[in-house]
């Protein structure tokens, strides 16, 4: 065997296969004069490994070899997907025609007869390499056009999602060494499905490539042009753009409003004069957004606020906006285990008979204390609880506490008194919260008319008949109803008069203004008003200072609620003012 082969070596590699010596070292030395790199096998099992190893640009061989033959070696080429494209020439002697035939049947590309002139030797090489040198070119082209169908949305030739992201990351190398900025700006459209809807896609897809031209025009006219800003299309009807190197923040909003203007010119389809608007949520690199990935998180998060905001929006990403989002998970998370760990507990807050200054009940507060997290305030983790389930046995569980403490505070003979308990929309939606009740006040033998639960106008929402339904069984049961926060919601008067409600809450939004803001004092009038015309008592939230209290004296309010008096305590401390009996 003698072959020469070097690693990095450019020029095209021929393996021979030729058991006469005489024929192989020709050969070898023909090939190698012109500019080959030749490695020379004796018998078909030596080429083959010759092969495997070095990969050939072409293959020659004999056809009658001892060990293995041409044919077994072509076979053995052929069966390998590593080989098997490498042409293979056969050598033959003069006239054996039948060796000829079966060779290009078994897939050989050519052959030469023995004994060949150099020039019809070269010839042949050379065609069989040029032959191969297209076919690659074609799989180039395959390659790259699977490469183009990876990176880049058919619909509007825009770089999709997989491009865009790693445009970003390299952007944000070159951002971090160059210390420029970076943004990413994402892109809704408000109403692609109106038009998709009442047009056709065929339109709907017209209007996104338009959107995607006025976007592309829009950043090649950027002031700063750098070689990773462009345009992307995410998804439907999701666009970005990201920029790089521009100068202030003032610049980045003016580009980004330009986009949205843009967006906003009317489209003309089938002779029809279209609208459609655009929100957009851009992300600075480094503004809590270390990592390209952060960075596309951040600047959909930004959309979604811009979204909830209303169309035709824009946001700039706060870093809040993520803290928050991660406090949220956290919360969700540990909720699960608050209850359990015994991490929850009631505070009380006195409700006081304005006339007579005297506590008359409670409502129940829940508090959070976090094993980490310290307190947590129910306005931040109720609704949370509320997404989920979880609201369902944490709410049950507030329920018995309060129906407990209030039956211990009767017992010690500190009653009369009425335990209020907040009720959320969720609780009402699933099926057993009247079992649940009427299992608490069984359980904690408290009378049911000791009891009032609070409830909100977001209730309704869940179908008026249903609701009403589900109040008049909970009425049955002997207890009281109250609206909470009334004046925030939907406020419709209409169900107000229809629920079987004892009393009625003014949210403290109206009590916290009512001595200063002529507005919110003539609504909480004609609130009092109304709710005495439907026979509920109203309850005052949110008293802070004598003037409100005698204010809402003023207005025939039945009692308060609020730091005047008290803020919520725990219940040894709600204890002592009940003792006490008034303020
Ligand atoms: P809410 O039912 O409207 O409760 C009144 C809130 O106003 C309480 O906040 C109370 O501490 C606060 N407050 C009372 N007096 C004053 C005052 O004079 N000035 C001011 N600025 N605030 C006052 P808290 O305890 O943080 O509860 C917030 C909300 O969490 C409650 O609003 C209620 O919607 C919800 N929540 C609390 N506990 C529960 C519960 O056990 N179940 C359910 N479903 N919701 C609960
Ligand atoms: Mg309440
Ligand atoms: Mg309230």
């Amino acid at each position: 065997m003698s072959h020469s082969v070097s690693q990095n070596d450019q020029r095209p590699r021929v393996v021979v296969a030729e058991d006469e010596e005489a024929i192989r070292d020709n050969l070898t030395r023909m090939l190698r004069i012109e500019g080959f790199d030749v490695a020379a096998a004796a018998n078909g099992k030596e080429a083959l490994a010759l092969i495997r190893e070095h990969l050939p640009a072409l293959i020659l061989s004999d056809v009658m070899m001892p060990e293995m033959d041409g044919h077994g070696l072509l076979d053995a080429v052929r069966d390998d997907p590593l080989t098997a494209a490498i042409p293979f020439v056969f050598l033959t002697a003069k006239a054996d025609h039948g060796d000829m035939r079966s060779g290009m049947n078994r897939g050989a590309d050519d052959y030469l007869v023995k004994p060949f002139q150099r020039d019809e030797l070269l010839a042949a090489v050379r065609a069989r390499l040029a032959r191969r040198e297209t076919q690659s070119q074609a799989s180039q082209r395959l390659q790259s056009e699977a490469q183009r169908l990876i990176h880049f949305d058919s619909l509007t030739d825009l770089p999709n999602r997989t491009l865009l992201l790693e445009r970003v990351r390299a952007a944000s190398h070159q951002a971090m060494r160059s210390q420029s900025r970076l943004a990413l700006i994402a892109l809704g459209l408000d109403g692609l499905s109106r038009v998709n809807d009442s047009l056709g896609h065929e339109s709907g897809d017209r209007v996104l490539r338009e959107v995607a031209d006025r976007l592309f025009r829009r950043v090649n006219q950027a002031m700063f042009v750098s070689e990773y800003d462009g345009v992307a299309r995410l998804a439907g009807d999701q666009f970005a753009v990201l920029l790089e190197g521009f100068g202030d923040d003032a610049y980045l909003e003016s580009f980004c409003a330009d986009l949205l203007a843009g967006i906003a010119a009317p489209y003309h389809e089938n002779g029809q004069e279209l609208f459609l608007t655009a929100c957009a949520g851009a992300a600075l690199l480094g503004e809590g957004a270390d990592l390209p990935e952060d960075l596309m998180r951040n600047a959909d998060a930004a959309l979604s606020h811009a979204k909830q905001a209303g169309p035709g929006t824009l946001r700039f990403f706060a870093a809040e906006m993520n803290e928050r989002a991660v406090r949220r998970l956290r919360l969700h998370n540990d909720l699960h285990k608050a209850l359990e760990r015994g991490e929850l507990a009631l505070h009380y807050q006195p409700q006081v008979d304005i006339a007579t200054r005297r506590i008359v009940g409670f409502e129940a507060l829940m508090r959070w204390q976090h094993a980490e997290l310290g307190f947590v305030s129910p306005a931040e983790f109720i609704p949370v609880a509320e997404e989920s389930d979880i609201i369902v046995p944490i709410g049950a569980w507030a329920l018995g506490e309060a129906c407990r403490q209030a039956k211990a505070w009767l017992d010690a003979g500190l009653g009369p008194l009425r335990m209020a308990v907040n009720l959320s929309a969720r609780q009402f939606s699933t099926n057993g919260l009247v079992a649940t009740v009427a299992g608490a006040l069984e359980q904690s033998g408290l009378p049911p008319a000791a009891l009032e639960l609070e409830i909100t106008e977001s209730i309704a929402m869940q179908g008026v008949e249903r609701t009403l339904a589900i109040l008049t069984e909970l009425k049955a049961l002997g207890l009281a109803l109250a609206m909470d926060d009334f004046g925030t919601g939907y406020s419709s008067l209409s169900y107000l008069k229809r629920f079987p409600l004892d009393a009625l809450k003014v949210d403290q939004s109206f009590v916290r203004n009512i001595t200063t803001d002529a507005g919110d004092a003539a609504i909480t009038r004609a609130v009092v008003a109304m709710a005495h015309s439907f026979g509920m008592i109203v309850i005052a939230e949110g008293v802070e200072t004598k003037d409100h209290f005698e204010f809402l004296a003023g207005l025939g309010c039945e009692d308060a609620q609020g730091y005047y008096f008290s803020k919520p305590v725990p219940a040894a401390a709600a204890g002592e003012l009940l003792a006490k009996g008034s303020f």
